[in-house]
């Protein structure tokens, strides 16, 4: 089989269906945002018999985008990454229109999506919770399940077997690093899940937003440097004085967007918690927890 073709340059518009590669169409949801970039991207595998990757917020022009890409075909499957709002609560009513079945990640923890700000009521109820390694089978595609958790306990990558590529969710994206909000987030695992990915060999990753990842084990490499500075950093700011999460995160993000601050701190603390438990800091009362103050030991 000669190499799948990738179309790496088109943007396309919300509700717009962009043709990526022989068997990856993708459709972006109207949901941009600081956390989401441009939206949601929905991805639709295979053809004529297909599976729908993330289907997105429950949003009707998003549903109704996503029902025309898939007007004459069959949708198989829904497959979900992680159970933040922005990512699955599509899945129930894309599954009543098309008989599909929802696969894919564990159901999330409520904590999970207060992480992310947007806590959604929309049910989430997979038919099946996919095991890491599990594969899923369509005409001309198989897909199959790769535990990664970090970003959110419960997340899932797919990797798309016929032309090595990595649904990567939010797990790794181009356009920014991946928020780790605790306590569903959790750094450690985090840092485990992108090393996890320098053993495989893809040849992309298509993100839950913005472009592909087109160089990954170079990206991922740079994400897990990006990390271990932040991390000395973090370090450089603590000494025999005990400083609050607010103090450190002034002093290392600096020109930081106002939006922004309260997830650099949560990520100053995955990063703290994961600190904490190698002994590296302590904080002044025992508990590491968003109003503690931090010290080296
Ligand atoms: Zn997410």
């Amino acid at each position: 089989m000669s190499a799948p073709e990738f179309n790496l340059a088109l943007e396309g518009a919300p509700g717009e269906t962009v043709r990526l590669s022989p068997l990856v169409r993708r459709v972006l949801a109207p949901n941009p945002g600081p956390f989401t970039y441009r939206g949601t991207c929905t991805y639709i595998v295979g053809e004529g018999d297909v599976a729908v990757i993330d289907p997105g917020p429950a949003d009707a022009a998003h549903l109704s985008a996503l029902r025309h890409a898939v007007r004459d075909e069959r949708v198989s499957h829904i497959l979900v990454t992680h159970t933040h709002p922005d990512h699955y609560p599509a899945a129930a009513p894309l599954a009543e229109a098309t008989g599909a079945a929802i696969l894919g990640c564990a159901p999330g923890s409520d904590a999970a999506s207060r992480a992310v700000g947007a806590a959604s009521d929309a049910p989430y109820r997979p038919d099946r919770i996919l095991a890491c390694g599990e594969r899923i089978e369509g005409p001309g595609y198989t897909l199959t399940a790769l535990a990664t958790p970090g970003h959110a306990a419960n997340h899932l990558c797919f990797e798309l077997q016929e032309e090595r590529a990595l649904f990567s969710g939010d797990h790794v994206m181009a356009w920014s690093t991946s928020v780790v909000i605790p306590p569903d987030g959790d750094m450690g695992d985090y840092m485990a899940s992108l090393r996890l990915l320098l053993e495989r060999d893809d040849r992309l990753y298509w993100p839950g937003h913005g472009g592909p990842v087109k160089a990954p084990k170079r990206f991922v490499r740079a994400l897990l440097q990006h990390r271990r500075q932040r991390e000395a950093a973090i370090l450089g700011t603590l000494g025999p004085e005990p400083r609050s999460i607010d103090d450190i995160v002034l002093q290392i993000y600096q020109g930081i967007s106002p939006s922004l601050l309260e997830a650099a701190a949560q990520s100053t603390l995955a990063h703290l918690i994961d600190l904490a438990a190698r002994g590296k800091v302590r904080s002044d009362t025992g508990d590491v927890t968003r109003k503690a103050r931090f010290l080296r030991p």
